[in-house]
Formats: C-alpha cells, sequence, structure tokens
C-alpha cells in the first residue's frame, strides 16, 4: 500500500506549497483537489451558467472533461482541452468557486475522480499528497497522515497579497473570510478537521519549517 498524507485547511494556509515540498522530499504524487473545484467553476462560467442557481450546476456537472497531473514540479489542469492553469487563479473563479463546490453532485463527481488518482498513485508509485478541504474526512478518511493547518486570518492574506496582483490586504481579508465561512458551513463535505489529523498553526514558521514538520509527522 501507498504513502497517503492528506492536508487540508482554510484559504491561504500554505497548503500548495507545503504539499508540493512534501511530495517532492518524499517522491510522491500531487493532486491540487481545489483545481478540480476551480476548473469545474471556469467551465461553468464560460458556459453562463447561474453558478447561484445549484440545479442549473448540478445539471451540467458531467459534461466538462477534466484532466488533472500529479506532477508536483508542473502541476497541470485542462478542461475539455483547454489548459486552465493560469485562468482558475482569477478572481471570476475565486469568487464563484465556493458555490459550485457546495452542489452535492459537482462533489460526489469530484470526489469519486480523486479516490481514483489515490489509488491509482498508490498502485503505481510510492503514493500521494493530496490537499483540500475535506480530504482527511471523505476522499481519504484511512489516510497514513493527516494534516490540518491553519495561520492567523492576518498571516494568510499577507501570504494571498503577495502572490496576487491588484489587490490589497483588506480585500482578500475580507474574499478569504467570505469563501471559508462558505467552504465551512455547506451541508454536503464541509471545511473540517478530522478527528485524528494533527493540527499545524503555520503563522510565523518558514515554508522549509512547515515541511520538516510535516516529514517528521509521516515519518512517525
Ligand atoms: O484550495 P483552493 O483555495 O484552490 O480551493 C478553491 C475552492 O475549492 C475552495 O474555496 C472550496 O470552495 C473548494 N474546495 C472544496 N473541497 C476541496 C478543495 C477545494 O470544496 N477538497
Amino acid at each position: 500500500a501507498g504513502l497517503v498524507v492528506a492536508i487540508d485547511g482554510p484559504s491561504g494556509s500554505g497548503k500548495s506549497s507545503v504539499s508540493r515540498g512534501v511530495a517532492r522530499e518524499l517522491g510522491l504524487r500531487y493532486l491540487d483537489t481545489g483545481a478540480m473545484y476551480r476548473a469545474i467553476t471556469w467551465w461553468m462560467l464560460r458556459e453562463g451558467v447561474d453558478v447561484g442557481d445549484a440545479a442549473a450546476v448540478a445539471a451540467r456537472a458531467g459534461e466538462p472533461e477534466l484532466v488533472v497531473g500529479t506532477d508536483p514540479d508542473a502541476p497541470a489542469i485542462a478542461v475539455d482541452g483547454v489548459d486552465v492553469a493560469g485562468p482558475i487563479r482569477g478572481p471570476e473563479v475565486t469568487g464563484a468557486v465556493s458555490a459550485v463546490s457546495a452542489v452535492p453532485e459537482v462533489r460526489r463527481r469530484l470526489v469519486a475522480r480523486q479516490r481514483e488518482i489515490m489509488d491509482e498513485a498508490c498502485r503505481d508509485g510510492a503514493g500521494i499528497v493530496i490537499e483540500g478541504r475535506d480530504i482527511g474526512t471523505v476522499v481519504a478518511p484511512d489516510a497514513t497522515v493527516k494534516i490540518f493547518l491553519t495561520a492567523s486570518a492576518e498571516e494568510r492574506a499577507r501570504r494571498r497579497t503577495a502572490e496576487l496582483t491588484g489587490t490589497t490586504l483588506e480585500a482578500q481579508r475580507e474574499a478569504m473570510a467570505r469563501r471559508d465561512q462558505l467552504d465551512s458551513t455547506r451541508p454536503v463535505n464541509p471545511l473540517a478537521k478530522a478527528d485524528d489529523a494533527v493540527e499545524l498553526d503555520t503563522t510565523g514558521l518558514t515554508l522549509d519549517e512547515v515541511i520538516a514538520e510535516v516529514l517528521r509527522l509521516t515519518k512517525e
């Protein structure tokens, strides 16, 4: 059986950088489940689907053809043959993704897909690091290690502002608080710490320090 490292946490907690670093260090595959929800959202917006209409989103959830890469050095994502790695990070998708990812039909399909990717990585390789909001609770309840990353709202907004252009700390803080609120209160698979996850507060820690701590927990 392969190694499965589940990394959950709110936006800006450092999940992606930490997960990629851990995957690289251990020679594991890497899956960004947030990118999958973002890609579906990008497609819904392109198709003109009203993302506030859950029934409309559910009705079309089976149409987009997702291709997801698992290389920690080059995470690739395409929908219907279009490379969407750039556009899924834009403000339109970020503002709509919580509504789309709250639709049970969308989650049912993506969770099934995520489990397939996980099983394949364990069958054909050393294992996988999976990051998201419901990995330890829903996607991989039997994961080898479960980490719940947190950081102060101030630090999370600061990190995100440094990554993006044309935004302010205040705007980021508000947008992130809104998204985390929606993600943690949706009825199906909300953002949550699994009972057996280790909570790691990354406020004031460097990326290398956080990666080292996750590696230590993984070797325990
Ligand atoms: O991780 P990232 O911020 O890119 O995720 C984007 C959005 O996708 C989250 O705000 C959440 O609405 C959704 N998501 C989810 N379940 C996951 C991963 C992401 O609902 N496992």
